[in-house]
């Protein structure tokens, strides 16, 4: 063995630690290279998860923000909710008191015009007077007319008004409402026509009958107001196929613009710039009209061509027709 060990000579030996300090020398360059990506990656991944944390803190703020600007328009719409139900409901308590401290001497205004004019207590000579008298009689009851409309509007809209219903024959309803317009539609030399149908004459509605000859009177008197001297105005009750029942006002007189058709379905809106051609009026027929029908869950229509005519139409649901 000491004799096979000193068969390698000094030259070899010398070759043996050279190539295994050259292949020590030769490991240190990888590892570095190893070490460096692994620290690019780690700062790559460091600066990733700082990026995506300051988007986070960022996207946290925004919504923070979004969430502070809901809750201070939500704490703002109800205080103006708050607010509109407290005007609203101090509207209707002024309504109210108003409603009792108007209509009572307004009775007494029209109640005793029309007692002097009849000649209780002594006949009124002065034609001048008679004529004082029979002017303060006409203007109270139509003051009257637009206080009733506009209390009975805000009863309405404020959800106060309770349906009185019953059966009652449909015709019987509509011919009653056309009696009363007559003198009207006769001022003006306006034919109203009806001819009622045999098949419809015993057509009963489950509904308020005064809401519902209101609405009759309020379409009717608009059809005749609204249509120059002789002209026509046509009423028509229809049960359709799939049982609701219409009941149409039609009018051969000024008609209505396209654009205003919405409009005058709100109170005091009317529809036509020249006061003359709005006749005299307040604008709260339609609304109460609309909300009246409404109440009985049918529905109003209203078509016009302008100087051509005006249909008004109100349908009753199903539900509501016997017969
Ligand atoms: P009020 O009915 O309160 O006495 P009014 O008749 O003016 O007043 P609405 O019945 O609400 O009020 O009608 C609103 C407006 O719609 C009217 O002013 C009128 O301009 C228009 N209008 C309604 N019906 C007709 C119709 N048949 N033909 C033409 N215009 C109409
Ligand atoms: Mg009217």
């Amino acid at each position: 063995m000491k004799k096979a060990l000193k068969s390698i000579s000094a030259v070899e030996r010398a070759q043996i630690s050279r190539e295994w300090i050259g292949s020590l020398s030769n490991e240190d360059p990888l590892d570095y290279a190893l070490l460096w990506q692994i620290g690019i990656v780690v700062i790559a991944i460091l600066i990733i998860i700082l990026i995506w944390n300051a988007s986070l803190r960022r996207e946290v703020k925004r919504r923070k923000s979004v969430e502070r600007k809901l809750i201070i328009s939500q704490m703002l719409a109800e205080t103006a909710q708050a607010e509109a139900e407290a005007a609203n409901a101090a509207k209707s308590n002024f309504l109210a008191n108003m409603s009792h401290e108007i209509r009572t001497p307004l009775n007494a205004i029209i109640g005793f015009s029309d007692a002097m004019l009849a000649g209780v207590g002594g006949q009124v000579e002065n034609l001048k007077h008679k004529e004082y008298l029979s002017d303060i009689s006409n203007s109270g009851t139509h003051l009257s007319t637009v206080i009733n409309d506009i209390l009975d509007l805000s009863k309405i809209e404020a959800g106060k008004w309770r349906l009185e219903e019953c059966q009652f024959l449909l015709n019987g309803c509509l011919t009653e409402a056309i009696k009363m317009l007559t003198a009207q539609a006769e001022g003006k030399n306006i034919s109203v026509l009806y001819s009622p149908k045999p098949i419809n004459s015993s057509l009963k509605i489950f509904g308020d009958l005064n809401a519902i000859k209101r609405i009759f009177i309020n379409l009717l008197s608009n059809a005749i107001k609204y249509t120059p001297h002789g002209g026509k105005v046509e009423c028509m009750i229809e049960k359709k196929r799939n049982g609701q029942v219409d009941v149409a006002f039609i009018d051969n007189g000024i008609g209505i613009p396209k654009d205003r058709l919405e409009q005058v379905q709100n109170p005091f809106e009317q529809s036509h710039e020249d006061h003359d051609l709005n006749e005299e009026g307040t604008g709260l027929g339609l609304p109460i009209v609309k909300n009246l029908i409404e109440l009985h869950d049918g529905k109003f229509t209203l078509i016009s061509e302008i100087k051509e005519g005006t249909q008004a139409i109100i349908t009753f649901p199903t539900k509501r027709v016997i017969g």
